[in-house]
């Protein structure tokens, strides 16, 4: 053994010492009893098993950890608890507490927590410049005084180091800082300079691994004494599912990382091939990626994994079972299972064994899908799974076709054709495609005309097809009188065919009062992607047509009946008395906040900022998951399906998010605002004067409550006290149909739904992230607010930012406002269609209120007389008025 000479070496301890020399190899951190990396780790943790919970890091440290990562960053844990417990813990087991602690969390409590308990000398990990200097200083300094050493993050203020540039930049700045501010002892530093996936197919990736090598070279060389360390599973996050081809990229990275100065990385030893014992084709293709040898590395090294996929280590004694039993055996589990792996094999194999190809898909592969129905019609199988087995039941119908082609066979005998839309002027269509994709499992044929789609062609293709049955979607309130028109207008050309609703403005009430009588045929509301199948069975079957059609007639007859006598009876007041009373706020009293920042400002955002803003809930609504987040994820049915989804949600953002697959465009503005004629807001901006009206509750209370506007929120003109009102539009959809669009051409309906999903939420957390920066700096009226993310979800800040075409604000006419004078269109590029939905999907738009005294309300019903008065204010027909206010208009 070498004599160390020199002090400044990083040394750690847990019972024994490890010093990391000149001399030391690479020093591997096991990585298993980590929450975010490990589910079975998790699950312990959460049941308290922490018994087993250690046997794991027992496990890692006999299979040559050298030290523990320990993380538990998870929504649902206590995290300061379970570190405290769980360090404590692994103090008491001598044959673990040997090696040194790295305590691993983005939250300072539970690495604090941490420091509290451990023994010896360990690791944080990490800190970094995002919050800035004086958060960094001051962590280091305390982690100083704890006596350990640190990892540092090559994350500054502006974001994360991707380039080799910007890596030097911010290790160079956190060093000086550390060394000369803080007084931290060099040795006891550890930069991670981000090691970042390859060969995602991005030009901007292809240098990721080189600047890593080279920033690690850089910082050995001119930061002295400093270690170098990373998290090695990322680089070859393209290949998730192909342990062979990762083993090897993460065994030639480590090499190469390891020749420039890496000292210490997190790795799971499983997972690493023994770098002289990679197949020499292989490794000469992963190192073209990661040296970035040639243009086309990246293609040929995923042409080759190709032949590797098949040598998935895990699961494979599952595998070995799965493949050794029947034909029918084997497809049915592909589809109950949602695997894809061998479907073509199989396939094949079934082919050879049937008189015409066609028998393959109305034996074999129905036989499956009928097993896949009867698991999630009696609530045993969940949407994301279906979505799954669909995805692999396209795959094999796509594998059959040219021989079914071939033989001139003939169509295969589907259940029924069924067009679905979203209807003209309405842009959303994740339910549809949830819809579409659900029917199509149960041997529905589906013709999509996808959004947006005019009266016109609907009808059009639903002759021209010989359609039995037209689905109609939409999600604004505009989109409830198209479905009108479209069924007055089937009717008028005597059209028979039967209509099925859903979308979330649509309901059984609009469609029993409204649709129904206005088309011969039936029409029925379906609201879940779940009852989508009995009810399109309930519609073709002949044996059942014509009772379901007469008993849904029935149902929606009395429906109609009962709503219409029970809206009569609601008693409202004129729209003067409504006014006269008001919400009143004390204005003597009122001292508004001047904004620090008047006038309009287009607002930069990386999607990494924005994730932590995102509301799970909506996400595992919108795959029919019901339950509260993050609870949902071990509710007893749905929790290992809520689970699953959420992996596969967290690792697609983390590729939109590292692969900037979406733009995020914002744009707000804050003017001088005061209420004019009690309803209209009027405010001024560079070009002049402009009005917000808002629609006031018309609704008699018989609480003594007021009748609300938006418009009580900001200080009436005659109080002569100067308010203001805000309004932006944000989007994160640019560049989600596209993506969309490419799972669906490889026959991905799974990963096309849950990326457009992952674009809504993503918009929405723009929103919620743009409202915080709103009240805190920009106008800056909560400045010293501090709220967590469950409390943001909830609404608990000071004012509001109510949205055209929720309920307070039911106005979608109030939008080209909003789009004119923050100019939207030319500034972030979101339109508005003829029905004043937002293009891309994913955007939100809505108004900033300020007073503490706002709040988000409902308008209710309200009557013609205030019809008229808005028509007039907006300068439009009453006709145009009613059109666009007919789903808030009382009977
Ligand atoms: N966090 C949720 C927010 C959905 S509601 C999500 O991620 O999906 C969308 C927005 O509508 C809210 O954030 C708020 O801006 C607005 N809103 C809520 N209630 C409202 C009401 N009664 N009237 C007008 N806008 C409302």
């Amino acid at each position: 053994m070498a004599e160390i000479k020199s002090n400044k070496y990083l040394k750690l301890s847990g019972l024994e010492p490890l010093i990391v020399t000149t001399e030391t190899n690479f020093v591997n951190v096991g990585e298993r009893t980590n929450v975010t990396g490990s589910r079975k780790f998790l699950r312990l943790i959460k049941e308290e098993k922490y018994d087993e919970a250690l046997d794991i890091a027992r496990q890692q440290v006999e299979g040559g950890a050298q030290i523990i990562d320990v993380n538990m960053d998870e929504g649902m844990l206590d995290g300061v608890y379970a570190m405290t417990k769980f360090l404590n813990l692994i103090a008491a087991e001598p044959d673990i507490a040997r090696v040194p602690v790295m305590i691993d969390s983005s939250k300072w409590e539970i690495i604090e927590a941490g420091l509290k308990v451990i023994q010896g000398k360990g690791v944080v990990n990490s800190i970094s410049l995002k919050e800035g200097e004086a958060a960094f200083i001051h962590h280091a300094k305390l982690i100083k005084r704890y006596g350990a050493a640190v990892i540092v993050m090559a994350f500054d203020e502006v974001g994360q180091a991707d380039n080799y540039d910007r890596r030097i930049e911010i290790c160079k700045r956190s060093y000086d800082i550390l060394v000369d501010k803080v007084g931290f002892p060099a040795e006891d530093i550890i930069f991670d300079p981000n090691i970042f996936p390859v060969a995602t197919g991005m030009d901007e990736h292809k240098l990721n691994a080189l600047d890593f090598f080279r920033a690690t070279k850089w910082i050995r060389e001119n930061l002295p004494y400093a270690n170098v360390s990373g998290g090695v599973s990322n680089v070859s996050f393209s290949f998730r599912g192909n342990d062979k081809v990762r083993e090897a990229m993460h065994s030639a990275f480590l090499y190469h990382a390891i020749k420039n100065g890496m000292t210490m990385g997190i790795v799971n030893p499983e997972m690493l091939e023994i770098y002289d014992e990679i197949d020499s084709v292989l490794l000469e293709h992963v190192e073209d990626v990661l040296l970035n040898r040639r243009e086309d590395a990246t293609e040929r090294l995923l042409d080759l994994a190709e032949s590797f996929k098949s040598d998935v280590r895990s699961n494979e004694k599952a595998i070995a079972e799965w493949r050794s039993g029947t034909i029918q055996e084997r497809l049915t589990h592909a589809l109950v299972k949602g695997l894809d792996e061998f479907i073509e094999i199989d396939v094949e194999e079934a082919r050879l064994q049937v008189k015409r190809p066609i028998e393959v898909i109305e034996i074999n592969l129905m036989a499956g899908m009928n097993v896949v129905g009867d698991l999630f019609g009696s609530g045993k199988m969940f949407l994301p799974q279906v979505v799954k087995s669909a995805r692999v039941m396209k795959k094999a119908v796509a594998y059959l076709l040219p021989f079914i082609e071939a033989e001139k066979d003939g169509k295969s005998s589907s259940a029924g054709k069924v067009l679905m839309a979203t209807v003209k002027g309405d842009v959303h269509d994740i339910g549809k495609n949830i819809v579409s994709v659900v029917l199509a499992c149960n041997n529905f044929e589906i013709i999509d005309l996808g959004v947006m789609v005019p009266p016109e062609k609907i009808i059009e293709a639903a002759i021209k097809e010989n359609v039995d049955i037209i689905g109609l979607s939409g999600l604004i309130t505009p989109s409830l009188d198209e479905m009108v028109y479209l069924a007055k207008e089937m009717d008028k050309l005597n059209i028979k065919i039967p209509v099925m609703i859903g979308g979330a403005t649509t309901s059984r009430a609009h469609t029993a009062v409204k649709i129904a009588p206005s088309y011969s045929e039936t029409v029925v509301h379906v609201n879940d992607a779940s009852r989508a199948v009995t009810v399109a069975s309930n519609l073709l079957q002949p044996e059942t047509k014509l009772d379901y059609a007469k008993k849904v007639r029935e149902e929606y007859d009395a429906l109609r009946e009962g709503y219409l006598s029970r809206s009569r009876e609601k008693n409202f007041l004129s729209i003067n008395d409504a006014r006269n009373n008001k919400f009143q706020l004390d204005w003597d009293s009122f001292e508004p906040i001047k904004p620090n920042f008047i006038g309009t400002k287009k607002i930069d955002v990386d999607l990494a900022d924005l994730t932590d803003f995102i509301d799970w809930t909506p996400f595992f609504q919108s795959w029919e998951l019901h339950g509260k987040y993050p609870a949902i994820l071990n509710d007893a049915v749905v929790g290992e399906q809520a689970t699953a989804l959420f992996e596969d949600a967290k690792s697609m953002l983390y590729q939109i998010v590292t692969q900037k697959w979406f733009k995020a465009k914002g744009v707000l503005g804050i003017f001088p605002a005061n209420t004019v004629n009690h309803d209209d807001i009027e405010f001024v901006t560079a070009n002049g004067k402009e009005f917000f009206l808002t629609l006031r509750q018309q609704s008699q209370k018989t609480t003594g409550a007021p009748n609300i506007a938006l418009s009580d929120f900001i200080a009436p003109k005659e109080t002569g006290k100067q308010d203001y009102v805000g309004c932006f539009c944000v989007s994160t959809g640019f560049g989600v149909e596209e993506k969309a669009k490419e799972y669906k051409d490889q026959l991905d309906d799974y990963n096309a739904i849950l990326i457009q999903a992952l674009g809504d939420r993503l918009a929405e957390a723009f929103a919620e992230y743009l409202h915080l920066k709103v009240r805190k700096e920009i106008w800056g009226y909560a400045s010293d607010e501090v709220l967590s993310n469950e409390e943001l979800i909830k609404e608990n800040y000071k004012g509001i930012r109510p949205a055209p075409g929720y309920p307070a604000c039911p106005d979608h006419l109030e939008k080209p406002t909003i789009w004119k004078v923050l100019n939207v269109e030319d500034e972030i590029g979101v339109t508005l269609t003829e029905s004043m939905a937002m293009w891309p999907a994913a955007s939100v738009s809505g108004y900033y209120f300020a007073n503490p005294n706002s709040k988000y309300f409902g308008l209710g019903k309200i009557k013609p007389d205030q019809v008229v008065d808005y028509a007039k204010r907006r300068d439009i027909s009453v006709d145009e008025a009613t059109k666009w206010l007919t789903p808030n208009l009382a009977d």
